[in-house]
């Protein structure tokens, strides 16, 4: 691998939580070319399809190029006046918890910081809430309840030091493909190394699994209490990291309680697993969206947490849970508070000394004492009409959203509704009164962090195309038209980074974890050459691991054991929907094709949507493969192309979250998923929805 060439930009991928380092150079006609960056710690030159073909993705083809209002041509102007009072009035009249943004772990730190201070510092309400609700936010929840913060213990280096890396809810070879093939260059060069799948569907991943157990959906809080219990069996709990520990009789006591049977696993296969993680000191944990994406999605985190904390197999080399984040800056935006119910730099919007400090820090005039509505309650209270202005920045929740036929509606019903996006072409885009164009990806500046904490730039290789402008400034540009023209009068993408930064030291003097304030006086070149760096920045742990040491953020200092029980999945199945339907991704493709759907070699892959169904199933229904099936829900239905295969069991079926479409049939998969949520997170049970499949 070479390092960068002359005409080379180093930037960061625009899909997964890897956060993958990119070379990016023009082409001089308008397009890029890219290769995989072989000094960013992330990738270290490897990039995925995805990654390989971001060039073909930054065409001008169905590019949103100017201020839209009601269908017509507006000048930026109009337009930001417009906003600005729309929004001033509506607070005005009604309160300003009737209004809302709806953001994306697709923008930049910079794009969330700006939308986090207006609604909450300015605004006056906690109703920001971002598309990672439904990717991570259990994981944040759990995290909070046994560390005190949101924070990642381990770091990538941790996968590849392990001596056993257990996989579950993740088919991490489709969705961070380049973290995955770290796992197997690290398992062909240490072939003793072994790796446990835990999956109901046997997915790409499995190709490397020693193990792999297709545990029932949703019953992963069993499972690990199975090991829990267990580890106290055999004696294998860590004496010395129990003094920093409260709750383990108590989690103890729910692990041994345990009906083990919910799994659906065999009693040798859970001894089989047991034997391997308690007989393993070097274990990692890895999890993603089929432990997040559950209405007992925190319970999950924290069987999980459980069992390395009873351990104390965490924070040390090889060794911890790890969770994976779904998006480019899902952890940016964890890291400003930009949902419903954070602060900023992970301070708590409940604790009122941190509300003040915050306060203090942005000079703001109204901060909320209460979080806000979280995702799915947001788009209720738009459906009810008590969210009467919404602006939805960088995201597609007319597909993306369970019950997404009624979101889709309720958008529609809104008073106002206000979208910033690269293209007008999205099935939310369709449903704004004000389309307002954004910078994308290749044409803005920002940073982002990655799963295990790195922060990197993402860096404007192109100029933006027509009128568009970056998110930040767009939002800036509002608050400054509504009067806080000190607060929201930055230069640049390095001085809102400042901002951040300095903030962070803040959270810092409240003995937070996040801390970065030693970027605060970064000028503007230095934020140009940034090169990633993963946090705490400074003192013991500087760049590396939490929590091996036994220090907590908890009030007491002390990590949390917290006490959980399987439960039932929120949706039963039954006569008319006798199938339990999982949801997910494909390699090929990224959310709703926003990007992915402009490179043509990425639609090869698999160019419609599909259901995988058990041959067993395909034969009594008289579903031919390839043929047509109508999946029905509760609240919506969907026609995807059959595909018979027994990497899913009977009465199972899985399908691809990627298509969208207005007009009836549609492959929109969300629009089958009922909206229960975790009762922790707010998240959503997006992986065991209860289907009916026919011909169609
Ligand atoms: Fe981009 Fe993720 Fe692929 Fe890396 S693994 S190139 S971050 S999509």
């Amino acid at each position: 691998h070479l390092s960068a060439q002359p005409g080379e930009i180093r930037t960061t991928c625009a899909y997964c939580g890897v956060g993958c380092g990119v070379l990016a150079k023009p082409d001089g006609q308008g397009g890029l070319t890219v290769r995989g960056d072989p000094d960013h710690p992330a990738n270290r030159g490897r990039l995925c399809s995805k990654g390989t073909a971001l060039g073909e993705t930054v065409g001008h083809e169905d590019r949103l190029l100017y201020p839209v209002i009601d269908g017509a041509r507006a000048d930026w102007d109009t337009a930001l006046d417009q906003v600005a009072d729309r929004f001033r009035e509506t607070i005005a009249e009604h309160g300003p918890d009737s209004v809302a943004f709806y953001v994306s772990g697709q923008m930049t730190t910079e794009d969330y910081y700006v939308a986090n201070k207006l609604m909450k510092g300015f605004f006056g309400s906690a109703n920001i809430d971002t598309n990672s609700r439904l990717c991570m936010a259990s994981t944040v929840a759990g995290h909070k309840r046994a560390f005190g913060t949101d924070t990642v213990p381990g770091t990538y280096e941790d996968l590849e030091l392990a001596d056993l890396v257990v996989l579950t809810g993740s088919n991490l070879a489709w969705c961070h493909p380049v973290l995955y093939q770290r796992i197997v260059a690290a398992k062909a060069a240490r072939p003793e190394m072994r790796v446990v799948v835990i999956d109901p569907r046997r997915t790409a991943t499995c190709d490397i699994a020693d193990l792999h157990l297709a545990i029932a959906p949703g019953a992963d809080v069993a499972l690990f209490n199975a090991l829990l219990s267990q580890i106290d069996r055999r004696g294998a709990r860590d004496p010395r990291f129990a003094r920093h520990l409260d709750g383990m009789e108590e989690a103890l006591a729910a692990a041994h309680a345990e009906d083990v049977s919910r799994t659906g696993l065999s009693p040798a296969q859970i001894a089989a697993f047991c034997d391997m993680w308690i007989g393993t000191e070097k274990v990692v944990t890895v999890f993603s969206q089929g432990v997040n994406q559950s209405t007992s999605g925190t319970d999950k985190v924290n069987a999980i947490l459980n069992c390395h904390l009873a351990t104390g197999r965490i924070g040390r080399p090889g060794m911890g849970p790890f969770s994976v984040t779904g998006q480019p800056n899902a952890m940016g935006g964890r890291e400003v508070g930009g949902l419903a119910n954070t602060l900023a730099c992970h301070l708590d919007i409940e604790n009122a000394a941190h509300r003040d400090a915050v306060q203090t820090f942005w000079a703001a005039p109204a901060m909320p004492e209460r979080p806000g509505l979280k995702a799915v309650d947001m788009f209720r209270a738009v459906e009810e009409g008590r969210i009467k202005a919404l602006w939805i920045i960088c995201t597609n929740p007319a597909v993306s959203m369970p019950e997404a036929d009624r979101v889709r509606d309720a958008i529609a019903g809104c008073d106002f509704v206000v979208v910033s996006d690269i293209t007008d072409r999205t099935d939310t885009a369709r449903l704004a009164h004000m389309l307002l164009p954004a910078a994308g990806w290749g044409e803005r500046d920002g940073s982002v962090t990655n799963s295990d904490r790195t922060i990197s730039r993402q860096r404007a290789v192109l100029p933006p195309p027509g009128d568009a402008r970056p998110d930040w400034a767009i939002l800036a540009e509002v608050g400054r038209r509504m009067g806080w023209a000190k607060a929201f009068d930055w230069p640049d993408a390095a001085a809102v980074f400042r901002e951040h930064a300095a903030l962070s030291g803040v959270a810092g003097r409240f003995g937070g974890d996040f801390d970065i304030s030693d970027h605060a006086a970064l000028d503007a070149q230095g934020y140009a050459a940034l090169a990633p760096f993963r946090w705490p920045t400074a003192g013991t742990r500087q760049g590396g691991r939490f929590f091996g040491d036994g220090r907590f953020f908890t009030p007491s200092g002390r990590g949390r054991m917290i006490p959980v029980s399987a439960r039932a999945l929120a949706t039963e199945t039954c006569e008319a929907r006798p199938f339990r339907l999982n949801t997910g991704r494909i390699r090929d493709q990224w959310h709703t094709m926003t990007r992915t759907g402009r490179a043509a070699r990425l639609n090869r892959h698999m160019g419609e949507p599909f259901v995988e169904i058990h041959p067993n199933d395909a034969a009594r229904l008289g579903l031919a493969p390839a043929g047509l099936a109508e999946l029905r829900g509760a609240t919506g239905c969907a026609v995807l192309r059959v595909l018979v295969t027994d990497r899913v069991r009977e009465g199972e079926v899985f399908a691809p979250i990627h298509w969208s479409g207005d007009t009836a049939p549609t492959g929109r998969v969300d629009a089958l998923v009922a909206a229960r949520t975790d009762p922790f997170s707010g998240q959503p049970e997006s992986k065991a929805a209860a289907v009916s499949v026919a011909p169609y």
